[in-house]
This record gives structure tokens, sequence and C-alpha cells, in this order.
């Protein structure tokens, strides 16, 4: 950029005078805009190599409108609420399990006042904040007692940390997991102070290699679902009885790391293998962790249920304080696990045990009545149903297919991965899949009330 150009720049003044941002200052604050003002001429300033390629400055009323709209771009939130037409019904990066309109209402009512997170109401005496999920989660799964912090990964290291810190905790080496790249086993059992003992093979490991590992140094015997994978062939592991019946003898305690945390059996969605929590307690674990945010489909939490007297000990340790969840999540773990009281109700209320259950037919219905409207845009040549089969995600079994139903747009002049960085651009952002040259929306993980949202996202692309 020349001196000269540097000169003609506007001063701020004399831009915010422009009809563009003074409407804009209207709608979001005359702060905001002068702010945005400056950090956009401050950028301009720097841009030497372009505006020199233009070979002059826009006039004032043109880089008003520039600028206004590059402010409204910035105040766009980075967090918006978006369309997954991914299929993936757990997906880590689209946030995981949509919460149920009864656990929404209960965000409400205790956000937008105090609330008894931590009195008794009845004596007016401090209390303790999990007590608000406590009961629910000990009948629904048959535990002594619940806690809940931040997520799966917190819930593992606090327990490791209170119950086998310098000592040694056993695991078979076919469930050294790896969930979603910061998450590894090894490594949250380092960070928990607790030694691993790794015993058997990755395809086999015994009752007996467990039992030949125990001694003084041991603290836990510890079992870890391989969400994410599966060993198959040549396999062998124990059952999670004879686990608990070993550990009884020596007196140490399982902890069973179920992962997705399934309240219902998945099998009823053509999905096996999901350990249900009910069943590990039921089967004598000491200690069960799972997310709140898998298969329960509610908020981010790690939930730990089990004996009472392990239970007092990790709820005494440091690290409790510091995982600790706040009232909105158990407000809307809460109402959440409330819904489960009933399985029916929770089928219907619940949107991942709705979506998941959502007949074949109704999707395909809806792909058909879509199709056509969207094959109608402008960067859209040819939109036609697909059916095929999609999975969970969200560090489940990827070898578990679930039958769906697509539209599977192919562009018209544009790629395919144009296409979807387009969509992913629009009000609201539809995140879809591509594969090979078409890009597919899947109804799987669509609410039927989204399907206009939908079409009409896709109408606002203009070739
Ligand atoms: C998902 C998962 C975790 C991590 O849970 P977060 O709630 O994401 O922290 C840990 N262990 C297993 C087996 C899992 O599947």
């Amino acid at each position: 950029m020349t001196p000269n150009m540097l000169r003609n720049i506007p001063p701020v003044n004399e831009l915010l005078e422009s009809k563009p941002l003074q409407v804009l200052a209207e709608s979001v604050s005359r702060n905001v805009v002068v702010a945005g003002v400056r950090s956009f001429l401050d950028n301009l300033r720097g841009e030497v190599t372009q505006v020199a390629a233009e070979g002059s400055l826009p006039s004032p009323a043109e880089l008003g409108q520039r600028i206004a709209d590059w402010i409204v771009q910035q105040q766009q939130p980075r967090l918006r609420d978006t369309i997954n037409a991914t299929g993936v019904l757990l997906h880590t990066g689209l946030g995981r399990a949509p919460l149920a309109q009864a656990a929404l209402d209960e965000l409400v009512t205790i956000g937008s006042g105090y609330s008894s997170l931590e009195i008794d109401l009845e004596s007016g005496f401090r209390s303790q904040r999990h007590l608000a999920v406590q009961h629910l989660l000990t009948d629904l799964t048959g535990a002594e007692s619940a806690l809940v912090v931040n997520n799966n990964a917190g819930a593992t290291v606090l327990t490791l940390a209170a119950l086998a810190a310098g000592k040694e905790v056993i695991v078979s080496r076919g469930e050294l997991v790896e969930i979603g790249g910061s998450y590894r086993l090894p490594d949250v059992m380092s960070v928990s102070g607790a030694i691993l003992r790794e015993v058997g093979t990755t395809n086999k490991t015994r009752i007996d290699d467990y039992a030949a590992a125990i001694g003084e140094e041991t603290a836990a015997l510890m079992r870890v679902h391989t969400s994410n994978y599966e060993i198959v062939g040549f396999t062998e592991k124990p059952s999670i009885e004879e686990l608990v019946s070993l550990g009884r003898k020596h007196n140490r305690p399982v902890i069973d790391d179920i992962g997705s945390g399934a309240m219902v059996d998945f099998a009823r969605y053509g999905i096996s293998g999901e350990p249900v929590a009910g069943d590990s307690v039921r089967a004598g674990a000491e200690v069960v962790l799972f997310s709140g945010d898998k298969l329960l489909g509610g908020p981010q939490c790690g939930i730990i249920v089990g004996r009472r007297l392990l239970l007092e000990r990790i709820c005494k340790h440091p690290l409790m304080r510091a995982l600790r969840v706040g009232k909105m999540t158990l407000a809307a773990l809460a109402a959440t696990l409330r819904l489960y009281q009933d399985q029916a109700v929770a089928e219907r209320a619940v949107p991942l045990l709705a979506l998941l259950s959502t007949p074949l037919e109704n999707l395909h219905n809806r792909a058909v009545r879509m199709a056509p409207q969207i094959a109608a845009t402008p960067v859209v040549a040819a939109a036609e149903p697909l059916e095929t089969d999609t999975f969970l995600g969200g560090g489940s079994v990827p070898a578990q297919r679930i039958a769906t139903w697509c539209v599977a747009l192919r562009p018209r002049g544009i790629s395919v991965d144009e296409l979807a960085r387009r969509l992913r651009s629009t009000s609201p952002p539809v995140v879809g899949r591509v594969h090979k040259d078409r890009l597919l929306l899947d109804l799987r993980t669509v609410f039927p009330g989204q399907d206009s949202e939908m079409i009409a996202a896709v109408e606002q692309l203009s070739d």
C-alpha cells in the first residue's frame, strides 16, 4: 500500500456516518460497531498486498457496507444450533445427545433463579449437590449410591485417584482404549497416580491372568468397555461376574467403565453389546462409570454408581471439587433420568431414543418428499432418496450399523466438498456427510420439524 492510500482511508467518524453502519448500530450496539470499524481498518492497513492489487480504495459508502457485513459475520456466535444431517447420532463434534424438552424446561426453571442446590429445604442445613440425582440413579441402576462429575474421563481419573493412587489397577491388554484422541486409558491412569498393571494379550485374557497379577500392591480390578472397536476372531475374556467373584475372593473392588451408559437394552434398536448400567451393578461391579451425554441422552457429565463406602471415599477426594458439575447439569440430568422411570415415556421424550427408533418407512417418506424440492435448487444437479446405513458414533462401536434413508445430492457447477462447505454456512448451518461424489443428507439425525429448514437452507445457496 502506498502512503497515499493509507492517507485515503476515511476516518472512523466519517465511516460511522454511512448508512449501513448506522443501521447496524441500532441492531447491535454503537460500541460494537465502533470497535468493529477500528479493527477492520487495522486489518486493512495490514493487508498491503490485497489493497495494492485492487489499485484503489473503495468509496466510504462501499467501505461502510463491507465493514457492516464483516461485523455481522464477526458477531455470529461460534457455538450455533446446527442441523445434524450426518446420520451420526452421537456426533461429538455436534454436541453428542440433544436434550429432552423436559430437561430444557428444567434448565430454564433452575437457571433463571435461585435453587436448593446445596441446601436441605427441610432442615435448612447445608447439603450435597449430587443428592439432586442420587435417588434417581440408584433407583434406575439398583446401586447403593451415586455421584456425578464433569464427564466420564473425570469420573475415571477421580475414581482411580481416590481408590488406587500409588497402587496397582489390573486391566486386560485388550481393553487399553483410546477414545477420541485425548482420552487414552494408560495416560488417564498415570494422571490419577494409579499404576497400570496390564495382563493377558490383545485378543485373549483369562481370569487366571488377573488372578496371577493380584498381590499386595493391587487396589482394584478394572474392566473397560471397548466402545469404539471390537476384537473378533480368536478371542477370550472373562465375564464381569467372573471378575467380581475373583475380586471378592481377594477383597478387591471391580471398577467397570461401561462407557456409553445405556439405561435400557439397545438390542431393541438393533444395537447389541452396549452394556446396561443396571446389569453391571447387578453383576456385582463395585463401581460403575459412564457418560451422561452418550446413550443416556442427557447433558455432558460423568456418572459414578456403586457401593456406598467406596463412593464416600471418592466423594471426599479433593479432585471431586475440581470436577464437580453445576446446577444446570444437575437440573438437565435429573429431568432426563425422570423420563426413564417409564421406558415408553423415555422412548418418546429422549430425543436420542426417538431418533433411533424412528421407523425406516417414516425416513423413506420424508426423503421421497424432500428430494424433488432439493433437486429444483440452482446448486443441485440431482437429488434422490437413498437407502443406506449409519452408526451411533460418539465413541461407540462403528461396526453396529443402523438402517437409514438419505437425500443424496449431486452438485451443479461446484465440487461436492464446496457444496458441503456452503451448506455449513447457511442459517442454520447444515452438516451433511460426503460420500464419494455425493453429499448425503441423512434423515436419521434430522428432526422432522427441521425438514423444511433444511430445504430452505439448500434454496439459500445460489450458483
Ligand atoms: C466415551 C468414553 C469415555 C470418555 O467419556 P467422556 O464422557 O467423553 O469423558 C471413557 N471410557 C469409555 C469406555 C468411553 O466409551
